[in-house]
């Protein structure tokens, strides 16, 4: 009997295939204490175990870059002293055998980063679990399973998939996977997007409905799994399966193209990154340029405020990886949901509308100034241009400039390179720089929206909070009607604006954007060139005709039927 499934997706795309149910290997751990005179042996068993994962690791003959930054991210973990110190002091204080030293440690390395409140760093947690793992396996002497050697044309369903299950996975063999547990953000998912396989998480049980052997579809486009099709539906999904594959062929072709209507509107698609991993891959995608470099992850990722040389390092980095082509890098947007462990924010009963981004940039200068005279020194190696969040008035984009030209005006005194012609830019992202934009646009380079926040406080709801998601839309014509406003307004004044926010990574939304006038889209590496498949087939005079009467609609729900009608 035909069943439908439904997942969290986590990439696109639609495979036919034959179910393989991935069990692990279930490791008992014996916690039956050691004698003192073993203790020097045990602490051998875990480095020689360590060590071995280590010489794994550096092995990348064959890898993809996901997979290569994966091997990184562990070996990082691996030679942290603190990991082995603590499994050490476990057998040497506590004369635990090594596997449940090693145990131990991994639970509590895993609940103590399940517990930050930020998605990226919670993946370490992930990672941990994988490490556990993989090490447990080395103490016992398990050979793992590998996915590598599964019949071709297999759908893994597990309870999860760590990154090193995935290691190994090729598409041949592998055409999509859905698991029990994980994110949309996941280790797992990533190397899905990377390996261009449909991939669903957060199935719930997924793994305890099949047997292994079944015929299945996975539907990444749409988030669900279904077992044993009929002919009908089979032959249904085969016609998709062959225009995905058209598809891909096409945007394959167009990723490298000037994004042209075919009346003459030139349009950039750069890409949004939060380190130079992520550039990598925009790069390869097509990115004429970077048009959001997040830098929070590089002070979070830290364990103290990155001095002015830490980050000049990445930022000149990314500047030459670009040449010619704009990388626009935010100033620090902390606060909110994003914390940092060596600082201490207020406690504020609304995070969100609190201590954050330029605010606390301009009341704590210190660190500001390190980051623009970081960001100023790297402008000199390519086209660098710097842009400032969560602006709410002209005051504090003066106070930027200020501070900006005093670090000209040190710089000259003292040679310090940088680009005379720097570009400064805002991001728009509260209704108040909406109002505002006639006048901020007197002084600033360009406007780049982000419509993540933008849509949070233009429409009062929680971009986070899943009891009115469905009242978070950027199809609001509340919304619309402020993307409008911007973009004339910079128009006016010869300028330009680019978005940010995830609506640009929106491809239902593609010639939307184009209509209202968007001159740049900054997109996730994945949609770039998908952005740049319509603007090039769209006429950027017909799509203005079709957004300017969207804006006279007056519920979301219509506006987003008829944009669904008019792709
Ligand atoms: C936005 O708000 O749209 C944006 C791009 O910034 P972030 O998602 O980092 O808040
Ligand atoms: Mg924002």
């Amino acid at each position: 009997m035909t069943t439908e499934y439904k997942g969290i997706k986590a990439s696109n795309g639609i495979a036919i295939g034959t179910i393989y149910l991935f069990n692990r290997v279930e490791v008992v751990v014996d916690d039956s204490k050691i004698d003192e005179s073993m203790v020097d042996d045990e602490k051998k068993r875990v480095k020689a175990a360590i060590d071995d994962y280590i010489n794994e690791l550096n092995d990348t003959n064959g890898a993809n870059e996901a997979q290569i930054n994966i091997a990184n991210a562990h070996k990082e973990l691996l030679q942290d002293p603190y990991f082995s110190d603590t499994i050490d002091a476990k057998i040497a204080k506590e004369f635990k055998n090594s596997e449940l030293a090693l145990n131990e440690t991994i639970n509590e390395m895993v609940e103590i980063m399940s517990q930050i409140d930020d998605e990226y760093l919670k993946e370490r947690a992930s990672d941990y679990k994988d490490i556990g793992y993989q090490l447990m396996y080395k103490l016992k002497g398990i050979k793992p399973k590998d996915l590598s050697l599964i019949e071709k044309g297999s759908i893994v369903i597990s309870k999860e998939l760590t990154p090193s299950d995935t290691s190994n996975m090729n598409k041949e063999n592998v055409i999509g996977f859905a698991t029990d547990l994980g994110g949309k953000t996941s280790h797992t998912s990533i190397i899905a997007q990377t390996l261009d396989i449909p991939a669903l998480v957060g199935m719930q049980d997924i793994s305890s409905k099949v047997k292994g052997g079944e015929k299945a579809i996975i539907d990444g486009d749409e988030g669900i799994i279904i077992l044993d099709p009929s002919d009908d539906l089979i032959a249904e999904y085969e016609i998709k399966v062959k225009e995905q594959k058209e598809k891909r062929e096409r945007l394959q072709e167009v990723k490298d193209k000037e994004a042209i209507t075919n009346d003459g509107k030139k349009v950039e698609v750069s890409a949004n990154i939060g380190n130079i991993e992520d550039l990598k891959i925009a790069i390869n995608n097509g990115c004429d340029g970077v048009g959001l470099f997040r830098t929070e992850l590089l002070y979070m990722e830290s364990d103290h405020f990155p001095t002015e040389e830490e980050q000049f390092e990445v930022y000149k980095e990314a500047t030459q990886m670009l040449g010619e082509k704009p990388l626009i890098i935010r100033t620090l947007d902390i606060g909110g949901d994003k914390g940092l462990d060596y600082f201490n924010f207020p406690v504020e009963d609304n995070p969100f509308l609190g201590y954050r981004a330029i605010r606390l940039c301009l009341d704590r200068e210190d660190i500001f100034i390190t980051q623009l005279k970081a960001l100023m020194r790297a402008s000199a190696f390519g086209n660098l241009k710097i842009m400032i969040p969560m602006i709410i008035n002209i005051t504090e984009f003066k106070r930027t400039l200020e501070l900006i030209d005093e670090i000209k005006k040190e710089f000259d005194e003292n040679g310090v390179d940088y680009n005379k012609d720097l570009e400064v830019g805002i991001m728009i992202e509260t209704p108040a720089s909406v109002f505002m934009a006639d006048k901020f646009i007197k002084y600033v380079d360009f406007f780049s929206i982000g419509t993540n926040d933008l849509s949070q406080y233009t429409l009062a709801v929680d971009r986070g909070n899943e009891n009115i998601s469905e009242l978070y839309s950027n199809y609001n014509p509340a919304v619309l009607r402020a993307i409008k406003r911007v973009i004339d307004e910079s128009h006016k004044a010869g300028k330009w604006t680019g978005m940010c926010g995830q609506f640009a990574s929106d491809t239902q939304a593609t010639k939307l954007l184009l209509g209202l006038g968007l001159d740049e889209f900054s997109a996730s590496s994945a949609k770039i060139a998908e952005v740049k498949d319509t603007i090039i087939k769209s006429s950027q005079k017909e799509e203005e005709e079709f957004a300017n009467a969207l804006l006279d609609i007056e519920s979301p729900e219509e506006v987003e039927e008829k944009v669904k009608k008019h792709n």
